[in-house]
């Protein structure tokens, strides 16, 4: 998508810092993080949010959560860690390319809201 940001850092257009990277995804770090370690998981495919999943491309998010466990782990984050993803305005999503925030490195609050 021409006017994504994420497709712009995925393209290389933007620089951004990789932690993992394959045929489908690409980890990033958060340029402002909310946590000692905030990485963002992102299909290479441009997907809105999670309300645009669907049975032809759900396969990607299985291999999203196939590698965070790696991506955790190469992080330190054995105490734990938490996955997250906002969809819509009312979750405050901010970028319209489905991405899943690797929050850990810390006790998080457990609020959901
Ligand atoms: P959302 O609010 O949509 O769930 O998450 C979007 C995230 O993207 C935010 O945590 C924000 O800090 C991050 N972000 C926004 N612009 C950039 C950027 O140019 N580079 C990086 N690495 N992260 C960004
Ligand atoms: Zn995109």
């Amino acid at each position: 998508m021409a006017d994504c940001l994420f497709c712009k850092i995925i393209a290389g257009d933007i620089p951004s810092s990789k932690v993992y990277e394959d045929d489908l995804v690409l980890a990033f770090r958060d340029i402002a993080p909310q946590a000692p370690t905030h990485v963002l998981v992102v299909p290479k495919a441009h997907i809105a949010d999670c309300s645009a999943v669907t049975p032809e491309n759900s396969a990607i998010i299985a291999h999203i959560f196939e590698v965070i466990p790696g991506i955790a782990r190469a992080e330190g984050l054995e105490n734990g860690y938490r996955v997250v993803s906002n969809c819509g305005p009312d979750a405050g999503q901010t970028v319209q390319h489905l991405h899943f925030h690797i929050l850990g490195g810390r006790p998080l609050a457990l609020e959901m809201a």
